[in-house]
């Protein structure tokens, strides 16, 4: 009898948080619909039940100053690329970027060259 006492607690106690988890979900589908236009929304944070709305503004202006710093010099050709999209070689300790596989490679090949003198 005692043990049936406490499935049945137990049971009851798994359908309540079921429904708790069915009733977040069911905020959080309602608030993201509520704000499917606005592209300034980057998420959904829950902080002790409260559903927050998370807007991107501050953080899309830090990755634009981002790209900005992260431009580099191409030694072969002298172009300046993004250090994302740019290929790159770690040589003597020092890393290299270069706008397309066949800079990177004529930099390799000077620097063979150069070995090969001494
Ligand atoms: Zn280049």
């Amino acid at each position: 009898m005692v043990i049936d006492f406490i499935l049945n607690m137990f049971l009851v106690i798994i359908l309540v948080s079921l429904f708790n988890l069915a009733r977040y979900i069911f905020k959080i589908r309602k608030i993201m619909k509520m704000h499917k236009d606005d592209p300034n929304i980057k998420g959904i944070s829950i902080i002790n039940g409260e559903i927050n709305i998370i807007a991107k503004n501050e953080h899309s202006e830090e990755t634009q100053v981002n790209l900005i710093k992260e431009l580099v010099h191409d030694p072969i050709c002298g172009k300046s690329i993004e250090k994302r999209e740019a290929y790159r070689i770690l040589k003597e300790g020092k890393e290299h970027f270069f706008c397309s596989w066949e800079c990177r490679e004529k930099f390799l090949e000077g620097h063979q060259a150069e070995e090969g003198e001494i």
